[in-house]
């Protein structure tokens, strides 16, 4: 015989078993007094990721390169757009930055700012979408996932769009269908060439249906836009996935990927998963994406502005 005890059904051991709440909330007649009382243990603390960008790059004093680990100062890597000096890792760029980095004194004519977001379906995932959208509205100082307005780019006067991935995940949504739309119709309407800077997680699950219709609603637009003969230069930065990718991102007369971005429908794991193989190195990369046709340039982010604006010049966009 061993000393170790006998075992005993003590029941489930979590602290936040059905049990255990019952007994918490105080509901009787529940409990089986014969049971041996039940321990409680602590609760579990999830793993803290250690390298993600959110918590390295561009909070507080110092910011640390998610690729090659170098340490910058935040002054330091904001005077170089988020690009890391030592290896040339693109880290995301905050809405401003972008502004300050693609249009002549940073400035932008905002148009549709009044058309602002609902909660169409009642949708609730733990919190209310009501909830996010406010969250996300103090976060990043906007009222949507995108901004769109009149700008100029090296002198061209272009009908500028730029989503913000730090609002939901660049998700497009109703106000971001309609907004891109509006884009195209006064690009349309005033002979502008149209300059559109995507990052997104695809559509935007908490408004359903009507989220997948913006795709069709947004292509409609840009094929109306098409008539006019200016150029619609598409930037997809990273990461361009989802319904976003599958509409407006890859439909640019030209089309425009920064070095080191993921673009594409599907993720690479639910690929892999489907076909059952493995996928290339580098799969959805903009690299890769350029040496298969899909995109037609790949830019490093601090010569961006310089493309657009020889594009611009030689597709006939300018307007000075
Ligand atoms: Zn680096």
């Amino acid at each position: 015989m061993n000393d170790a005890p006998a075992l005993v059904n003590r029941g489930p051991i979590s602290g936040t078993s059905l049990d255990s709440r019952l007994v918490r909330s105080g509901l009787p007649g529940l409990r089986n007094p014969e049971l041996p009382r039940l321990v409680t243990f602590p609760e579990k603390t999830p793993a803290q990721p250690l390298d993600g960008e959110k918590r390295s790059i561009g909070k507080g004093v110092f910011g640390k390169c998610s690729n090659c680990g170098e340490v910058f100062t935040a002054d330091h890597l904001a005077q170089h757009f988020q690009v890391c000096p030592a290896c040339g890792q693109h880290h995301q760029l905050g809405i401003d930055a972008w502004r300050r980095l693609v249009l002549d004194g940073g400035e932008l004519e905002m148009w549709e700012d009044h058309i602002l977001p609902m909660d169409p379906l009642g949708f609730f995932d733990g919190k209310t979408y009501t909830a996010r959208l406010e969250t996300a509205q103090a976060k990043t100082r906007r009222t949507e996932a995108i901004e769109v307005g009149r700008a100029r780019i090296d002198g061209s006067v272009v009908a500028y769009g730029c989503f913000i991935f730090a609002f939901m995940g660049g998700s497009m949504g109703s106000v971001v269908g309609e907004r891109i739309t509006r884009l195209f119709e006064r690009a349309t309407r005033d002979h502008l060439p149209v300059v559109l800077l995507h990052a997104s997680g695809g559509a935007r699950m908490q408004e359903g249906i009507l989220s997948l219709m913006q795709m069709a609603k947004t292509c409609a637009a840009l094929g109306r836009f098409r008539e006019i003969g200016k150029p619609f230069l598409s930037v997809s930065l990273h990461p361009t996935t989802g319904g976003v990718a599958a509409s407006t991102a890859l439909l640019g007369d030209v089309n425009i990927a920064e070095q080191g971005a993921l673009i594409g429908f599907a993720g690479p794991r639910v690929i892999e998963n489907t076909l059952r193989t493995k996928l290339p190195p580098g799969f959805q990369r903009a690299e890769f994406l350029l040496s298969h046709g899909m995109v037609d340039i790949v830019t490093p982010r601090t010569e961006l502005k310089a493309t657009l604006s020889l594009l611009l010049k030689h597709l006939g966009g300018a307007v000075t």
